[in-house]
């Protein structure tokens, strides 16, 4: 199979998302008043109404439907006042009712989209833009400074409820193939869930993946669901089809189910593109149907070939009347709204002077922005000053350590704003140098010390004092007379050579900013 980069050369992609979310800070689930809670014994928590027994009545849970509001607001959506529920034949014993109430053609929440910014190395797999200068648009997508923008219609997010959960027992890794019988836990069942569709307007990995991580930023930010993919919380399940570079229609798709990481939703669809294009260049077909995404055999295989809506018998829930929002209601939810990634981006960038790039970055995770914020408090009349190294820090470093930390989350550290502030401090003074800062950023998180008490203890001052810089650099450059001679026939490279001898002098704790100076000066 030809690598994807190679195969973007020839093909476009066109993907779609359908996201499900589990609102799992709601205390109950959709349509009875049985309580939510992952882990519980098995089969706890049901009742007569989410098992689907005669005559039992649901009833909606409005808090879900406040949710669902608010994410409809948060995705730019139009939120629409008059809907209904409705029944979809389901026939798996993991749904004891044997139907899903969904809703239908109309759902609560229609016509929304997000602006995604795609920048670094996720902006390579577009290789459509060139001749696109900054601030230039083409289809959905404008040129920004750092990459670009893709704007992603979304087509509506409804509300539906969740299946339970089969344990398969005796086949191998808990599947049902080769499996001797099944047991089956309803305590899920009925769990509000929310499934957002986008557009097919994704036209790589790269953007699928962003936005996945975009919603769930948003998500998060309203605490509608903890937004667990290892825990199924949420889920993603990516459409996918190629047409000719140039070409307008759309080719035939398939949909990946499984992809319950980031890392796999990327993966799974960039195998998907190679593998579709591998088929249509040799003349073969691709047939609409459901794949499975294997990350450790790294390939898809069939599950299933598509049911048409026909097949699933769509209709109005006689149990449920149409739910009608008034203006007020809508009003009062879009009050509760919190500050979004965005808003939080923007508000960065305003209040600090970050670039976008920095300020989107630390708005990624809840945890580093709160920290940056809070580092920022404790600056007081410096925080102007010292955010741009205080970003940079918590970009770099600090997300560093937590990616190679996983589970670890940051406010668990010995790692405190006041520490992070302190570090910066030193560096920004000059007292440290940035390698030095290194590692006593390093040492903060080993000993948990303050960076005061490592410099202190390591005897990590730097050096700043001109004169006994000016003194090693004399000593340096009288003890090199043939490397001062090629340096001033040309051989400018040696310019490392020479900082190097002078830190090795100063035992690496010379200012490196003072000594490139001085050198510079001294041999013309
Ligand atoms: P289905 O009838 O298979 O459910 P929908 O039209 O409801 O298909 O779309 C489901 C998802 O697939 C949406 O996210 C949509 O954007 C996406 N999609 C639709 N057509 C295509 C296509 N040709 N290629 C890629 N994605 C597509
Ligand atoms: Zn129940
Ligand atoms: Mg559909």
């Amino acid at each position: 199979m030809r690598k994807l980069e190679e195969v973007l050369e020839d093909w476009e992609a066109v993907i779609g998302l359908e996201i499900h979310a589990e609102l799992t800070t709601l205390d109950t689930k959709m349509f009875c008043g049985c309580k939510l809670e992952f882990g519980a014994e098995p089969n706890t928590h049901t009742c007569p109404v989410c098992l689907g027994m005669p005559g039992a009545l649901p009833v909606p849970n409005r808090a879900a439907i406040e949710s669902i509001v608010l994410a409809g607001l948060a995705t730019n959506c139009d939120i629409e006042k008059h809907s209904m529920f409705y029944r979809k034949t389901y026939m798996y014993p993991d749904m004891s009712k044997n139907y899903q109430t969904t809703q239908g053609p109309v759902a609560f929440c229609m016509r929304g989209h997000l602006d995604l910014d795609v920048d670094g190395a996720a902006a390579k797999e577009r290789i459509d833009l060139d001749g696109l200068d900054v601030g230039e648009s083409r289809g959905n997508v404008t040129r920004t400074e750092t990459g670009y923008t893709a704007h992603v219609g979304i087509t509506r997010i409804h509300m539906e409820e969740d299946a339970g959960k089969m344990v398969h027992i005796g086949g191998g890794e808990g599947r049902i193939a080769g499996a001797t019988h099944s047991l089956v836990d309803y305590n899920r069942a009925g769990t509000p869930l929310t499934e957002l569709v986008t557009e097919p307007d994704l036209r790589t990995p790269e953007e699928a993946r962003l936005f996945m991580q975009k919603l769930r930023q948003i998500y998060l930010a309203l605490g509608i669901s903890d937004c667990s993919m290892e825990e199924g919380s949420m889920r993603c399940d990516g459409n996918v089809s190629l047409r000719r570079r140039g070409a307008k229609e759309f080719g035939v798709k398939t949909e990946l189910k499984n992809m319950n990481s980031f890392k796999n939703l990327h993966d799974g669809l960039a195998y998907e593109i190679c593998r579709q294009a591998e088929v249509l260049e040799e003349g073969g077909q691709i047939f609409q149907e459901t794949r499975h995404w294997d990350p450790s055999a790294k390939r898809t295989i069939v599950m299933r070939v598509k049911e048409t809506a026909d097949d699933y018998r769509l209709f109005p829930d006689p149990d449920l009347a149409p739910y009608d929002l008034t203006d007020e209601w809508i009003d009062s939810v879009r009050a509760k709204l919190p500050e979004l990634p965005d808003q939080k981006a923007a508000r960065f960038e305003d209040a600090f002077g970050l670039s976008a790039y920095d300020a989107r970055h630390l708005v990624e995770h809840r945890a580093t922005a709160d920290f940056f914020e809070a580092c920022m408090e404790l600056a007081g009349a410096d925080a102007a000053k010292l955010a741009k190294p205080v970003a940079n820090l918590v970009i770099n470093d600090v997300t560093a350590y937590l990616n190679a930390h996983e589970g670890v989350q940051l406010a668990d550290t010995p790692l405190t704003p006041a520490r992070a502030l302190a570090l910066v401090r030193l560096t920004a003074e000059d007292a440290i140098s940035s390698k030095q800062a290194k590692e006593v950023f390093a040492a903060v998180l080993d000993e948990d010390k303050d960076p005061a008490a490592i410099v202190e203890e390591r005897g990590m001052k730097q050096v700043s004092d001109t004169g006994a810089i000016e003194a090693v650099v004399d000593a340096v450059l009288a003890a090199n007379p043939d490397k001062v001679a090629q340096y001033q026939g040309g051989k400018t490279g040696l310019i490392g050579f020479f900082v190097g001898q002078c830190m090795k002098e100063m035992r690496g704790q010379g200012n490196p900013k003072l000594i490139n100076e001085l050198l510079a000066k001294k041999l013309g």
